[in-house]
């Protein structure tokens, strides 16, 4: 243990417990995911938390700014570089290839959620350890598929009631296109480079796209000026984006092109898409993904094409409205050492009918007992003591109307599953 022997623990910076109750809403938001994205033929993967650094470095891209400087790469004791997953789709595009899944018959439409970890400077809704709901589709290149995975991105944000939604678009053009579209704006850039900060004027030699993630505003004012990637769109590109901007108004779904959302990766072709909520504050993004054609083809994997979105999960948890469920749970009350045994064996078959209940072991009174229930905000509690044991008949109370019952344990669990 690294903590001095008089010193409380404490969890590393950037890093939280997820405590009940919001342990609860964290599993309500994730069984909802979970049932939208089957709804939609997606399945769930799960890829190890760290993989070879390598696969970042070629995945999430050499000048991006979460591989330039917020991945957790450490070695281990064989000398491997390895890396705890900054994202998930280089994983998924892994496991993919890996397993040969694209030779099944198979939908490749595959989610998952879990942790992502990322040496960023932590604040409010960005932190060293966070989640993302996360899914991917591989093998479809329509445009159609563009439109639908935003359509279930609204819709889901929409039925766990986010407010202030708003849909932001671009297209990041392609292999054929993108080249003079850098020629371009290296140049444009070039010439503010004075206004750019020290970050920014790297990033005209190595990658000038990325200039445009940066937060700093004399950056954001200057790249204001830059030239546009929509107007540089090659033929293919240009008709992908028409047909996928139709389709949301299609869907009746609103959205505003920005011509800076190149968001933070490399890998991007075509289709970008963020998802806001002005709730949010400063970080505001709830979401965001896009195409990506070429990885799983210079992953050394087929010529297959890729398009996903994440979205974090602490940011949705943070906007999505308190739920207010009550507690469902049973409370045995025992008075005695042969009831205490009895109420064990009541609560294993409450238990395996599907009633949640809660039995502690510590000797106290009836009155005291009968608190406890109460503090802990149980739905029910049932008294056995001799008497009970004796007719086979407990008290069953409804905590929250007071009303009380003599019933069998039959007719105990009827009134609380019924
Ligand atoms: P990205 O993988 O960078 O495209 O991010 C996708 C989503 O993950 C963002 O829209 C955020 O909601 C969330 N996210 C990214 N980085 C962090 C972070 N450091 N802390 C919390 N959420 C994050």
């Amino acid at each position: 243990m690294s903590q001095s022997k008089n010193k409380e623990p404490s969890s590393i910076k950037g890093t939280r417990d997820i405590l009940p109750p919001e342990s609860r809403k964290w599993q309500k938001a994730e069984r909802f995911l979970q049932r939208i994205f089957e709804s939609y033929g997606y399945k769930e993967i799960r890829t190890p938390v760290f993989e070879s650094t390598e696969l970042f470095e070629k995945g999430t891209g050499e000048t991006s700014d979460v591989v330039i400087k917020e991945m957790y790469t450490f070695a281990d004791k064989g000398g491997r570089s390895l890396t705890l997953r900054p994202e998930y789709t280089p994983s998924i595009v892994r496991s993919i290839i890996e397993n040969r899944l694209y030779l099944k018959p198979d939908l490749m439409r595959f989610y998952f959620i879990g942790p992502m970890f990322r040496y960023d400077k932590p604040q409010k809704g960005r932190y060293r350890q966070f989640h993302q709901a996360d899914i991917e589709v591989f093998g479809e290149k329509d445009p159609e598929v563009d439109a639908e995975i935003v359509e279930m991105a609204y819709t889901l944000l929409k039925k766990l009631g986010v407010k202030n939604i708003k849909i932001l678009i671009n297209s990041v053009g392609c292999r054929k296109c993108r080249p003079e579209y850098h020629k371009k704006l290296k140049t444009e850039a070039e010439k503010q480079r004075a206004r750019l900060c020290e970050d920014c004027r790297r990033k005209i030699d190595t990658n000038p796209l990325r200039i445009f993630d940066c937060k700093k505003d004399t950056c954001r004012n200057a790249a204001l000026g830059f030239p546009k990637i929509t107007d540089f769109l090659c033929a293919e590109c240009q008709s992908h984006f028409e047909k996928f901007r139709s389709l949301l108004d299609f869907y009746g779904l609103k959205y505003s092109v920005d011509p800076q959302l190149v968001r933070g990766l490399d890998y991007y072709t075509k289709t970008t898409f963020e998802i806001t909520s002005s709730k949010l504050g400063a970080q505001d993004a709830v979401l965001g993904g896009g195409r990506y054609d070429e990885m799983m083809k210079d992953f050394g994997g087929p010529d297959i094409c890729g398009i996903g979105f994440a979205m974090g999960m602490e940011r949705l948890l943070s906007v999505m409205p308190d739920i207010d469920e009550p507690e469902k749970f049973l409370y045995i009350v025992h008075i005695g050492e042969e009831a205490k045994k009895v109420s064990m064996k009541l609560a294993q078959y409450f238990r395996e009918n599907g009633v949640e209940c809660v039995l502690e072991y510590k000797d106290r009174k009836l009155k005291k007992q009968m608190s406890r229930a109460d503090k802990l905000k149980a739905a029910w509690s049932l008294v056995v003591g001799e008497e009970e044991i004796e007719k086979n008949k407990y008290q069953l109370k409804d905590m929250r109307t007071g009303d009380q019952k003599e019933v069998t344990k039959e007719e105990a669990l009827k009134r609380m599953i019924g």
